[in-house]
Order: C-alpha cells, then structure tokens, then sequence
C-alpha cells in the first residue's frame, strides 16, 4: 500500500499511508457481504480488513488458525463462513465438525441488536406467531411474520402441527449451555419450535433425521438457519443469520468451502 501510496503522491497529496479507502472490488466478498446485511463500512487498516459498525471495529480476519472450540469461541468474521450452509431437502445429520452458523460473532450482534440485556429489550416487540404471541428484536419481526404465513396454512396438519403447538422460546437473556457465550436467544433473533419434539445433541447421541421439510425450508427462506443442519444437532432451533443462505458471502478463495448433505442444492438468497 505505501508504493501505491508514494505512487498516488506524485499526482496529488496522500496524507495516510496507514488508511487506504479501496475501490469496492477489493473488499473481500464475504466481508462485502456481511455489510450488505449488517451495514457498517468495510475499511483497510494497517493491510488488516475490519468492519466498522455502530462504534465498533470488527476484523474479518485475525490470521489465526484455530480449533473446532476456539472457532465457536471466538470467530473472525471470516471464520464465520467456515462451513457452507446446505440447503435442499436432505436433512440426515451432518459428520463431525460441520457446524455452519453455530459460530457467533459476538461483536457483530451485539453492535447490529443491542449491546446489552437493558438495549435488546427495549428493541424487543410482540408477533403473532401460530397462536403464540411471541417477543422478538424490532429488525427481525417482519421476518418472523413472514415465517408464520409461510406456515399457517399447514398448521393443522397432523405431520406439522405438534412442532409448533408448543414453542420452546424466543427472547432469552442468557448463555449457551457449558460456555459463556452470549446464544442467539438473548438478542430476540431466535426461536425454539416445540423441545417435546426435538433432538438436541447433548441429550440424544443421534438423531433419525426427521423433521418437517416444510418448516425447515419456511424459515430458510425467510433468512434463518436451522440447528438441525449442524453435526451438534439442535432441531427445535432457527436463528436469523441472512449472511449464511446468501451464496455470494462464499465467494472467493479466502474462504473456506466445505461439503456437507444437499451441499449440491447450493444457497438462495432469503
Ligand atoms: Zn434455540
């Protein structure tokens, strides 16, 4: 950059060579991607991509190599892309670590929902959802709603019903089970469908791969992913994560492609 910088100089003054803005094409995709969903403004500091949105500074990429454990504990924003999401109507249980979207970037949600349990509450609004009336973030309610048109016309049928009669929870200001991290749950952007109809990995060593298509492809559509997707299976759970079902976040060679089931159907956009 500092060539490029000394270069420029000759024609007109170039007063930080540490800042550069770039032309659009370089940002990285994925990068590009998630400010396309989450806002915020891509910029190139000291050669390192960070994203900076709502007062924070976010690095796409931390150069460091890590474990399945450290990637759930604590994601670059690349590191967020390591598994593809599948789509398509294959939903066996995927094999060991194949995790997509079950790693959080815990800096991106809370600067896009609320920084704390006070902020995400205040944001929290009611949706009439399949005779629940449920409490999700203001910026995702639209897509709940969406859901639950997708899926009212099935909502007597016998194979579909018993998942929504009972819902397992929305809103939830806490941590994930054994860890520290913030879940999804506490910034209003995730649902528990039924738990009595539910296979959730550290209670059950497998799981048959049964599920009803249809609610899984109602809230993919919509921008949610599935836990029933992930190797550590969680099939009552569907969180908002618009990033993970839109292909051109994958682009690139920086990132990562991993096979998984259906993995052939590719991604649609939500
Ligand atoms: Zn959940």
């Amino acid at each position: 950059m500092r060539r490029l910088c000394l270069a420029w100089a000759l024609l007109t003054a170039c007063s930080d060579a540490r800042e550069v803005a770039p032309p659009a094409r370089d940002v990285p995709a994925a990068l590009a991607c998630v400010a396309r969903h989450y806002g915020g403004t891509p910029r190139l500091v000291d050669d390192r991509w960070q994203l900076d949105l709502a007062g924070r500074r976010l690095l796409f990429d931390d150069g460091e190599v890590k474990s399945h454990e450290a990637w759930l504990a604590r994601p670059d924003l690349e590191d967020t892309f390591r598994y593809r999401y599948p789509r398509g109507p294959d939903l066996r249980p995927a094999d060991g670590d194949f995790d997509p979207g079950r790693s959080r970037h815990a800096g991106l949600l809370a600067a896009t929902y609320g920084e704390s349990e006070d902020e995400v509450r205040s944001a929290l609004v009611p949706v009439d959802f399949l005779g629940h009336r449920i409490r999700v973030h203001e910026k995702v309610a639209d897509r709940f709603r969406a859901v639950a048109g997708r899926l009212e016309p099935l909502r007597d049928r016998p194979d579909v019903g018993p998942y929504v009669r009972e819902l397992g929870g929305t809103f939830h200001w806490r941590t994930i089970a054994n860890t520290e991290r913030l879940s999804p749950h506490a910034f209003g952007i995730a649902i528990d469908l039924n738990p009595a109809r539910s296979a959730y990995f550290e209670w059950t060593p497998t799981w048959s791969g049964t599920y009803p298509m249809e609610i899984v492809e109602a809230f993919e559509k919509e921008g949610f992913i599935w836990g029933g997707r992930w190797a550590h299976f969680d099939t009552m759970h569907f969180e908002y994560r618009p990033e993970l079902l839109d292909p051109s976040c994958y682009e690139g060679d920086r990132t990562q492609l991993d096979a998984g089931p259906g993995d052939d159907e590719g991604g649609g956009p939500p």
